[in-house]
């Protein structure tokens, strides 16, 4: 066979050469040691939970280095191409702190442009660097067309499985793969739609041996199938963009997820027809999430949290979503928080070696506490910068009650920020609206129960005489004392002590007064302290709901 007249027959426009676009990639000029990795999302919906844990992975590899981390838009599918994905993408990565030293980025208009030397970025703009490298193959003789329909393919398939053998397109199977070159161009000038396929040398029985920066040793059979290099329109498949982006792009090490196993065999056989070197491959274990007792994937369709999305929309400060991935990635990363409450992530020694293996377990209730946790770090002014934000965003109704009075709204968010041990009221920007309600007489709702020991007279005195001593320049303590007489005056005991130590001569104590208080003043029986509430509100807005309280 002239391999290289099908390959003339095939690619008559492609007139590169392999060397000609190897000089237009040089090796990389890094220091030693330094890694180059890429996020690699497809454009065909929203950006899986899952692809944070990538994208951080190989920013923090490719960072902690001195080397280089590249977005590269994977647009081989073009029909299910979402329009605005690749925007979408850009900003979500950048929302969690990935910052991209190449790649498809956005230019100063908010349009998808290319930034770097290793580029195009997005694969359907390399389609002819492909078919250099295809053709390259077929004139070495390691590619072939494929004229085989879909029909044929699945009578094939049936065909196999009646005969209990492994289904694909290899050895005897591999229909056109011993035509002759009089067939491949009958075919080819009838007009015959083709595929152009890899020409597999592997022996199942024969196994490779190899070493996964996170799954350790790995020894699997060669491959044998004649996997697809081009589509029919030109176009590649992921796993030919694969080999001839990250040689090119001189990646050297690849993060992707595990559900690439299983063709890893047929990516190390197609680097190696090429003599290239391939990268080091590092396969992440897939989320799980607990579905009663048994775990399963967090799946696209069920679980709104898959897309990474929601957390935003949720109101989920990025850094809690950041931090709670780390510690998924790296099993010594809470430790090191503990001993580093205030350090930046990127100063924690992050390494491939403390990757899960198997499955990392996905935990709301977690992320939610990390959430806490992180916000409870965070100084008023910026929670409220963050959170107005986020209502700015998702919430305008609730964005307009916060930033008519910024510096009520902050001091609200300072309640217990302070404090020796600071509260932990809230970690989620979507949590606020409910939290600060009443601090708003348009969000206002009077609720709550009375204590049960007052009666409605005692209610109303307690009411009285508050309006009557309240001022406002006291202190918490003298405030409180106030109360006290409060709860003297109408018979009540004024602190717990007295009360549990006679039992039966009281019918409650300075609690209840406070609550009587609370309740009417918030609308609730829970709530932050009481005195820096009414300070909060002022002494008009506090009288005004005691006067309202029934
Ligand atoms: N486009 C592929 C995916 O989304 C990329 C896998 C890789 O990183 O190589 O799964």
């Amino acid at each position: 066979m002239d391999t290289f007249a099908l390959a003339e027959l095939l690619f008559p426009h492609i007139t590169e050469t392999p060397e000609d676009i190897e000089a237009r990639y040089p090796e990389r000029n890094l220091p030693e040691g330094a890694r180059v990795t890429r996020m690699a999302p497809s454009p065909t919906g929203f950006l899986h939970i899952g692809a944070l844990f990538g994208a951080m992975t190989d920013e923090r590899l490719a960072h902690l280095s001195g080397g280089v981390c590249c977005l590269r838009i994977e647009d081989t599918d073009a029909k299910r191409e979402v329009p605005g994905a690749v925007g979408a993408f850009i900003r979500m990565f950048a929302r969690y702190g990935i910052h991209f030293d190449e790649g498809a980025s956005l230019d100063e208009n908010g349009e998808v442009t290319d930034r770097g030397a290793y580029g195009p970025y997005r694969q359907r703009a390399r389609a002819e660097i492909y078919q250099v490298f295809a053709k390259e193959l077929v004139r070495r003789g390691r590619a072939y067309p494929c004229f085989c329909t879909e029909e044929d393919l699945a009578a094939m398939r049936e065909r196999q499985e009646a005969a209990k053998v492994t289904p694909g397109y290899y050895g005897e199977w591999a229909v056109h793969r011993r035509s002759t070159f009089e067939e491949y161009r009958a075919m080819i000038e009838a007009g015959c739609p083709y595929v152009i396929r890899f020409k597999s040398e592997g022996d199942p029985s024969r196994r490779i041996k190899m070493t996964d920066g996170i799954k350790g040793a790995l020894d699997f059979p060669e491959n044998d199938q004649d996997i697809v290099l081009l589509k029919s329109d030109g176009i590649p498949t992921y796993h030919f963009a694969h080999v001839v982006d990250d040689h090119l792009m001189r990646t050297t090490h690849v993060v992707r997820g595990e559900e690439w196993l299983a063709t890893l065999p047929a990516h190390i056989e197609m680097f190696r027809a090429f003599g290239w070197k391939e990268p080091k491959y590092n396969h992440t274990a897939t989320i799980m999430k607990l579905d009663g007792a048994s775990k399963r994937k967090i799946s696209k369709r069920k679980d709104p949290e898959a897309d990474l999305a929601w957390y935003a929309r949720e109101g989920y400060p990025a850094d809690a979503v950041r931090e709670y991935v780390m510690t998924l990635l790296n099993s010594n990363f809470e430790d090191w928080r503990r001993d580093h409450a205030d350090a930046p992530l990127e100063e924690f020694p992050f390494s491939l070696k403390k990757m899960s293996v198997s499955g990392a377990l996905f935990d709301m209730q977690k992320l939610a506490d990390v959430a806490k946790n992180v916000v409870c770090r965070m100084k008023a002014p910026e929670v409220y910068e963050q959170a107005l934000a986020w209502a700015q965003e998702f919430r305008p109704d609730f964005a307009a009650l916060l930033s008519r009075d910024p510096a009520y709204s902050t001091a609200i968010l300072n309640i217990g920020r302070e404090d020796k041990k600071p509260r932990r009221d809230y970690g989620v920007w979507s949590e606020l609206p409910a939290y600060m309600s009443f601090f708003f007489d348009e969000t206002f709702v009077p609720g709550g129960a009375y204590p049960a020991c007052l009666s409605e007279e005692d209610i109303a005195a307690i009411f009285a005489r508050f309006r009557e001593t309240y001022d406002e320049s006291d202190d918490s303590a003298a405030w409180f004392d106030k109360l006290k007489d409060i709860a003297a005056s109408i018979g009540l005991a004024p602190d717990t002590k007295t009360f549990k130590k006679n039992p039966g001569v009281y019918r409650g104590h300075v609690g209840d007064v406070s609550m009587a208080l609370r309740v009417a003043v918030t609308g609730r029986e829970n709530s932050p302290d009481l005195y820096t509430v009414m300070k909060l509100l002022g002494r008009e807005r506090t009288f005004a709901r005691l006067g309202a309280a029934k």
